[in-house]
């Protein structure tokens, strides 16, 4: 095990600024363990519990570290562990693997085909680089409120693969995540696979967000998927993000669209049933009534593209 901030060899191929037996490093020390199998994974999460953090594409661990909202003990990359990575489809069902890098989700036909919704998601996920490095699977285990996969995958009805010692269990975005970074994760497991049901025939789709830039994390966006039929909602899950203390499937919105035609007064009874469903939380991008304002209109945006 590599302790970070340990005296490196004199030849060693480093960052200054990460060097000098300890000093000036931005993060708190760490222990640093390339794990090959998730046996491995589970013996040091046992180990060492809550002072352990899984590493997988850095992109968002890396930022709490250095700025030390976090400072864990040990850090486990599971990069070089086999068979974490990859898009397959069978049965109905697209699987992602959770190591999967958010660049290789934007480029897949399968992911474009069967869940169009994630393929419109991407383009928002942060910027080329981090796409590259990132991963589906961290971006879900990290569950930011103002994230757009979380969101995604409620409104996809997705799946979550947890494996741990005992073996593994699945767990429906709608269940998993709790609250602010909270999820439904045990300590001891890794997520290994997100499971998305293909888009049904019929089925419509709507992605948009609010940022001050392109890759921005959203001020709000929304994420909808449902049948539309000669301009009639039905099976409607429209979800948020960036508007709570978690991603948010409206359920008082898509039961105020069940069976109705779009129209003015349909789109307004939506609007005004999100009042039951979101509560967001003011921050540096706005006040809590103008992020119900920006959704209202998101919601509008929305519902109008999937009648079209
Ligand atoms: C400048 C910047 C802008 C960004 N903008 C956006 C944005 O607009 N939208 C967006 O969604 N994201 C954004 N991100 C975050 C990016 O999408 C990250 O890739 C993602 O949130 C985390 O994925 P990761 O693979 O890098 O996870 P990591 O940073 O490695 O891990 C994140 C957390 O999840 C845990 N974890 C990771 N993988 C697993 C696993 N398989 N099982 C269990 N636990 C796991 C880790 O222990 C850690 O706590 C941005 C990041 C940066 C640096």
């Amino acid at each position: 095990m590599l302790r970070y901030g340990d005296s490196m060899p004199a030849n060693a191929n480093r960052p200054r600024s990460l060097s000098v037996q300890g000093r000036a490093v931005k993060p708190a020390p760490f222990a640093y363990v390339r794990a090959t199998s998730l046996d491995q994974v589970f013996d040091l999460l046992e180990e060492h519990g809550d002072d352990a953090r899984i590493l997988a594409g850095g992109q968002s661990l890396m930022a709490t570290l250095n700025m030390r909202l976090s400072a864990p003990e040990v850090l486990i990359d599971i990069n070089r562990i086999d068979g974490l990575a990859g898009i397959s489809f069978a049965d109905g069902t697209l699987r992602i693997g959770a190591m999967t890098r958010h660049s290789a989700v934007a480029d897949s036909p399968d992911v474009a085909r069967h869940a169009p919704l994630v393929a419109k998601a991407m383009p928002h996920v942060a910027h080329v680089a981090i796409r590259n490095r990132g991963t589906f699977g961290g971006s879900i285990a990290f569950a930011d409120p103002a994230a757009e996969l979380p969101a995604v995958c409620r409104a996809l009805r997705a799946r979550f693969v947890l494996q741990g010692r005992g073996g593994s269990r699945t767990v429906e975005a709608n269940d998993f995540f709790l609250g602010l970074f909270e999820t439904a994760r045990d300590p001891g497991e890794v997520l290994v696979a997100i499971e998305i049901p293909t888009i049904a025939a019929g089925e419509k789709t709507s992605f948009l967000e609010l940022a001050r830039r392109h890759g921005d994390y959203a001020i709000v966006g929304i994420a909808a998927q449902g049948k539309v039929s000669g301009g009639t909602f039905s099976d409607m899950r429209v979800a948020f993000f960036g508007a709570g203390d978690r991603p948010i499937l409206a359920a008082a919105a898509n039961a105020a669209l069940e069976g109705k035609a779009f129209s003015d007064d349909t789109v307004a009874a939506a609007q005004a049933a999100l009042d039951a469903d979101l509560d967001p939380m003011p921050d540096l991008n706005g006040s809590a009534a103008t992020k119900m304002h920006l959704a209202r209109v998101l919601t509008g945006r929305a519902l109008k593209e999937m009648a079209a």
